[in-house]
């Protein structure tokens, strides 16, 4: 069985004890570990509504309620994985690169270590110093990104280049990811022109936009996904926007008429064989939310993440 494993709820009730994302241990270790959960709870990347440094405390509350078994990927998460929950990396609240160094310092020796990292934000500028850490010690990434947005922008406001609207662009620059074996999925709303999205197939994206995505069944994009990333390393970020706000209210840059929770799950679900190697799932803003809404959906896409690991390390 895996040394680290969630507290058990059949033993003692879900809503006992301190909260961590699964009622998972909560250690600060590499060793006999396959899967760290870490918080980065830091929004001053955002560019509309702000609160997102609350998402990993709502997550983690929200995400007692999983059980170990994922009936529709039929696999056993918590003994085929040992996963623990490693906390929040330090961050230096109103000043991004330093936060970026530290999110980048705290997760690259989880990576070294070979350990998956699943990150709960924060608003996802974050993704950029997990994409650092990540593709420090596995080379450039495939990148399967959920979201409403593409957050390719070059800069914001006079020339910031540092938002949670630009990190994809900066990670292509620097080489962290490869925009030939990556996908977007899920982006609608109103742009700045017809050149935005067309900007990222350019630069060699393949995008699907909402109204393109839902046209297509979970089993076609698990396909997309896989003959575009290869065998490769890939990095899952989810952005809880991705969702319609009916079923993801908390959220600080909300885009109307997006897929229901069961829709994007499934599609999520789809995206097996591939070799992930860190997720995240990011901007729940829980002042926003009403009734855990938001929190349960991007409690339950970390576990959904935690599953696909779970079936590739019985495949291998
Ligand atoms: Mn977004
Ligand atoms: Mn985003």
């Amino acid at each position: 069985m895996p040394r680290y494993q969630p507290a058990d709820s059949l033993a003692s009730p879900r809503f006992a004890g301190v909260r961590t994302f699964a009622r998972l241990p909560c250690i600060q270790t590499t060793e006999d570990v396959d899967v760290a959960v870490v918080g980065l709870p830091f929004d001053t990347g955002a560019t509309f509504k702000v609160g997102a440094r609350f998402g990993p405390e709502a997550i983690r509350s929200a995400s007692v309620l999983l059980r170990p078994y994922n009936p529709e990927l039929d696999v056993h998460v918590f003994t085929t994985l040992s996963c623990i929950d490693y906390g929040d990396a330090p961050v230096v609240p109103g000043f991004i690169q330093e936060s970026h160094a530290t999110i980048a310092a705290t997760l690259r020796p989880l990576a070294e270590a070979r350990v998956v990292t699943l990150c709960l934000g924060g608003d996802h500028s974050v993704a950029l110093p997990e994409l650092r850490a990540l593709a420090a010690v596995h080379g450039p990434l495939a990148l399967v990104q959920f979201d409403s947005h593409g957050d390719l922008w070059d800069s914001y406001y006079g020339g910031q280049k540092y938002t949670h609207g630009t990190p994809f662009r900066r990670a292509v620059e620097e080489g962290l990811i490869l925009p030939e074996r990556s996908v977007q999925l899920g982006m609608r709303g109103p742009l700045y022109g017809r050149e935005d999205l067309q900007m990222a197939r350019d630069m060699g994206f393949t995008v699907l936009t909402t109204t393109e995505l839902l046209s297509r069944s979970p089993h076609e994009i698990g396909d997309l996904v896989r003959a575009r990333t290869g065998d490769g390393p890939v990095f899952l970020s989810f952005d809880i926007d991705f969702f319609d706000p009916a079923y993801a209210p908390g959220t600080g840059t909300p885009e109307v008429g997006g897929p229901t929770s069961f829709q994007g799950l499934a599609y999520l679900r789809a995206c097996t064989g591939v070799r992930w190697i860190g997720g995240d799932v990011v901007e729940v803003l829980p002042a926003l939310d009403h009734g855990q809404i938001t929190a349960h959906l991007a409690a339950q896409v970390g576990y959904e993440f935690l599953s696909l690991v779970a079936l590739a390390r019985q495949g291998s």
